[in-house]
């Protein structure tokens, strides 16, 4: 991302000296700066207009002060029985038309939090509480771990804190191809480098602003070839015209460039919202075709049609089985949520 896009940074008064903020700010010598108490008073005002904050995002540093590492919902992960999650920051700078942030947060506006260090602690904490386990942890939950990286570095601190814990792992989800941190340090094998993919057609049609599916694949095998462990997300598998030739197609051609054996594990899983979250995307986007597909609400959900699900999972799991074994295929469906990263 251009430093150019952030002009206005909002900054905590207490973290105002911290050396990360101060390395941050350095970076946009020409955005206007404005100290506040918490970030909350920005970020949670109510009637902020999303979509037009949305072209211009304004930066929050701020201190996070609870719950750093958070369970991860049922239903989620790739093999562990233990799953948490992080976020270093609220928002992303891609557009993904069915993120769940858009009816999460109230503001589109960029919150990276600078106390990487207390993030570390909770992980500590966590990992010993489990010293018999394979405690996984997932990065890039509420923003894309890697998009803002030349900003934050917080990639390329969290990997490091994961090299002392070859027991637990880390899973970056990502659709940037800033992959600097990752090409420059040794692989490290308990992280897992996992790519979001959808037909391409679909991603030019959703995945606004961000890298397309052909320059990710690129990457995931470049990353391949120098060593780390990847994961291919195909979460949320969109419907729609011929869905069932692209997703043949583009898991035919990833597994034709990416070896077997660096894959650490596929998830998939399919669209849906919480009946809440889908009722203020849609509002946001009334004119989305993604919205007026064949969905209908089921119990606290608005997802695809049951025998659509079904096909769609049944196709694709049938697919993946070609190339890879079943133990590391995974099917995601956390409670009443699409994960859209
Ligand atoms: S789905 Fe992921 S990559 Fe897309 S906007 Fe949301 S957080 Fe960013």
């Amino acid at each position: 991302m251009g430093e150019d896009l952030i002009n206005t940074i909002y900054f905590e008064e207490d973290i105002s000296e911290h050396p990360r903020t101060l390395s941050i700010l350095a970076k946009f010598k020409t955005a206007r700066t404005i100290p506040i108490k918490r970030f909350g008073e920005v970020f949670n005002l109510r009637n902020q207009n999303f979509r037009i904050q949305k072209s211009k995002p304004a930066l929050i540093l701020a201190r996070k002060h609870s719950g750093h590492v958070l369970q991860a919902p049922g239903g989620f992960g790739i093999g562990s029985t233990e799953n948490f999650y992080f976020s270093h920051m609220y928002n992303c700078v891609y557009d993904c038309r069915y993120c769940f942030l858009q009816g999460m947060f109230a503001s589109a506006n960029y919150v990276v939090f600078v106390n990487f260090e207390d993030f570390d602690i909770q992980i500590d904490r966590i990992i010993n509480q489990y010293p018999k386990k394979t405690v996984t942890f997932f990065s890039g939950y509420d923003c894309d771990s890697l998009a803002l990286e030349n900003i934050t570095g917080f990639a390329a601190h969290i990997l490091q804190v994961f090299r002392r814990y070859p027991k637990s792992l880390l899973e970056l989800r990502t659709k940037s191809i800033q992959v600097k941190p990752l090409t420059s340090m040794e692989p490290i094998p308990n992280c897992v480098i996992a790519y979001s993919l959808m037909p391409e057609v679909m991603s030019i049609a959703l995945d606004n602003k961000t890298p397309s599916i052909e320059r990710r694949i690129k990457i995931i095998s470049i990353l391949a070839r120098q060593g780390w462990k990847i994961g291919l997300r195909f979460d949320p598998l969109i419907h729609g015209k011929d869905w069932q030739v692209l997703y043949k197609e583009l898991i035919e051609g990833v597994f034709k460039v990416i070896p077997q054996e660096s894959i650490h594990s596929v998830s998939f899983g399919p669209l849906r919202f919480p009946k809440a979250m889908h009722r203020d995307i849609f509002r946001l986007y009334p004119e989305e075709p993604l919205f007026s597909g064949p969905l209908e609400q089921r119990g606290s959900i608005v997802a695809y049609r049951q025998e659509i699900e079904n096909e769609m999972t049944r196709f694709c799991r049938q697919t993946f089985a070609k190339f890879i074994p079943d133990s590391i295929i995974f099917q995601c469906t956390p409670e009443g949520q699409s994960v859209g990263l």
